[in-house]
């Protein structure tokens, strides 16, 4: 029973294949960011014809890599063995989701197996179930990607309490700002966490905003505005800008925020486990720093791995298997829909 999922929702075309058991037996990404780069963020014009271009193309790679996995010999897996479809339904650019959601209606029908529509913020927070497979609600999960920041009560499987959500950028969406702003490219999480790590995180006082207790939402737009004018104050200086201990600074801006509200909301809710996802959950600092200090409150946390933080298939396979399991499929007359939410 193997069920291959497609994921096309920003800028990467993915597309995975697991097993009954969970076992990843195909894992492709095809990322577009050389397209974007040079206009310092994704053009959505771009991302749906880069998507329709290179699709059939990630899936007959992904076919071609399970039927290694499984060590088939004489041809490639044939899609009339699949037992379904995934495929991210939304949040995202409507037309790089439609890309995938008509993709695969359409392979699915012609294999003639069923569809199940997937919410790509359930597949970052599944994604930690890569790592740990285990890994049982209730517990706090925060969502930190491009598009999105969410503290998130997570109940039970589909059962989540969003406790707080950004009011202006997303962590991710700061990080690809802040680097604009010093000019260092596209995109800028990668970028801004290499440069911290020879950097001095208590160098500048950046502000941490609505840190108060029991207070979940988050706000990023003020920090984005005191980088931006600390950069301009120095230059107006004619001193020269250290980046290193300008990126540790904000990140340790950014992560302390994410660290003192994913504690509250343990302590607040009773839970005992915590867990990450999104892009953002790639930087190894935020990562260490969760680790270190919830699990010196007894808090087990579980981390997705590395490349399944960014976006990926993997996470969606995840999520289909076990909507596969329940028999949870869906009709063939789905819609792309960008503002699903958890
Ligand atoms: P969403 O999932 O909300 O729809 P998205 O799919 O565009 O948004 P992701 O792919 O989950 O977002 O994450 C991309 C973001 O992660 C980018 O903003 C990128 O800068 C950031 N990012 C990637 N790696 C790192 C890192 N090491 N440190 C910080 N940020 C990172
Ligand atoms: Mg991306
Ligand atoms: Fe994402």
């Amino acid at each position: 029973k193997l069920v291959i999922a497609i994921e096309s929702s920003c800028d990467e075309t993915a597309v995975a294949i697991i097993d009954a058991e969970g076992s990843m037996l195909a894992n492709q990404v095809s990322t577009q960011i050389d397209f974007h780069a040079r206009f310092g963020g994704v053009v959505p014009e771009i991302a749906s014809r880069k998507h329709v271009e290179v699709i059939v193309g990630v899936v007959d790679a992904a076919l071609e890599e399970a039927s290694q996995a499984l060590g088939l010999t004489g041809g490639t897996l044939d899609p009339k063995e699949l037992a379904a479809v995934g495929v991210t339904q939304g949040p995202g650019l409507v037309g790089a989701l439609v890309v995938g959601v008509a993709f695969a209606k359409g392979f699915a029908y012609s294999a003639g197996v069923p569809l199940i529509a997937v919410n790509h913020l359930e597949g970052h927070l599944f994604a930690n179930l890569l790592a740990q497979p285990d890994l049982k609600p209730p517990f706090i999960f925060t969502l930190v990607s491009g598009g999105h920041t969410m503290l998130v009560h997570v109940r039970d499987w589909g059962d989540y309490r969003v406790l707080g959500e950004t009011l202006d950028d997303a962590v991710g969406e700061a990080f690809d700002k802040v680097a604009k702003a010093l000019g260092l490219g596209y995109p800028g999480g990668p970028i801004i966490s290499r440069l911290a790590e020879t950097g001095d995180p208590k160098a500048i006082d950046f502000p941490r905003a609505l840190n108060r207790k029991g207070d979940y939402r988050f706000s990023l737009s003020g920090l984005k505005t005191a980088v931006v004018n600390y950069i301009e104050q120095e230059t107006a200086a004619g001193r020269t800008i250290h980046l290193p201990d300008l990126a540790a600074s904000f990140e340790a801006a950014v992560f302390d925020v994410q660290y003192k509200k994913a504690w509250n909301a343990l302590r607040e809710t009773g839970a005992r486990e915590y867990c990450i996802g999104g892009g953002v959950a790639a930087n190894p600092h935020l990562r260490q720093m969760m680790v270190e200090k919830l699990g010196r409150q007894g808090v087990r946390v579980t981390l997705p791995p590395r490349d399944a933080c960014t976006d990926n298939a993997a996470m969606i396979a995840e999520v289909a298997r076990r909507k596969f399991e329940r028999g949870e499929f869906s009709g063939f007359d789905i819609d792309a829909d960008p503002n699903m939410t958890l």
